[in-house]
């Protein structure tokens, strides 16, 4: 279901991000991307939603080819993609329910099939009691719960996270790992980029280590590899 194929990138300050990298990931897959700071994880990942384009190979998602796809197409392409950060990214001013309900489909939709859905996401990730809180009155594995529900409201094929359990202490973060695992045994494809040797190496998943650029390894239930 995604497929990169002699796949570069280069800044426009010169920097060789990726440099020839081919990868197919299937649909219901869950893949780690690892790697040291600097080695392109990053980059490997934004190319996937479309966030920076390639210089060079193509990027197909879903029979959709990323590279191709025309501006005006992008939004339509991005709605089957749900991507989550290290920051959440939340809307601030907005209620849980109003960030959830917000990234969903509203042309031609109920109010209440909005409703219905926003409130079954929230229900996903545990927090259709805080529906009516502020992002800043919930504790951060909260508002990562949020960002996930956001990111699953339009029922993508693929989620995107980049670092998701950065910003988080140990015990939250296996909470979001194990609503990760959830939405992934629906069917969702995962691809997370991570720094956590602990989670990678316990929950055992495909991991893909980028180094220089480069895919270094590509392993079926590998393990992080790396210090920290
Ligand atoms: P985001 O994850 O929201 O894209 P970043 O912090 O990655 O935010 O990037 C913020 C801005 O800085 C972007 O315009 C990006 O292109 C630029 N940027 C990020 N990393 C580098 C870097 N290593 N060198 C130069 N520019 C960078
Ligand atoms: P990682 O996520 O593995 O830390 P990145 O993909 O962020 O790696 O960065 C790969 C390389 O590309 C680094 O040398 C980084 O400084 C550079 N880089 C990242 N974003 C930008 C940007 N927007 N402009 C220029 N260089 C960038």
């Amino acid at each position: 279901m995604i497929h990169m194929k002699d796949v570069w990138k280069t800044y426009p300050n010169g920097v060789m991000a990726i440099n020839g990298i081919n990868v197919d990931i299937d649909k219901g897959e869950f893949v780690y991307v690892v790697g040291p700071s600097g080695a392109g994880k990053s980059t490997f990942i934004k190319m996937m939603y479309r966030e920076e384009k390639p210089t060079r190979g193509d990027i197909i998602i879903n029979r959709n080819n990323l590279v191709k796809v025309k501006e005006r197409h992008i939004p339509y392409i991005r709605r089957n993609i749900g991507v989550i950060f290290q920051d959440f990214k939340l809307l601030p001013n907005l209620s849980v329910y109003e960030n959830v309900a917000f990234a969903m489909e509203v042309i031609e939709e109920s109010k209440s099939n909005i409703r219905r859905r926003v409130m079954k996401v929230l229900e996903i990730v545990r927090l259709k009691n805080k529906a009516r809180f502020f992002p800043h009155e919930i504790s951060g594995g909260e508002q990562q719960r949020v960002a996930i529900a956001r990111a699953i409201v339009n029922n993508p094929s693929v989620l995107i996270a980049d670092e998701p359990t950065g910003n988080l202490d140990p015990e939250t973060s296996w909470e979001i790992m194990h609503i990760l695992e959830e939405i992934n045994e629906r069917g969702t494809t995962i691809v997370m980029a991570t720094h956590n040797k602990e989670i990678v190496n316990t929950l055992r998943k495909r991991v893909i280590a980028i180094e220089d650029g480069r895919i270094a390894r590509d392993e079926v239930k590998g393990d992080y590899g790396y210090e920290r």
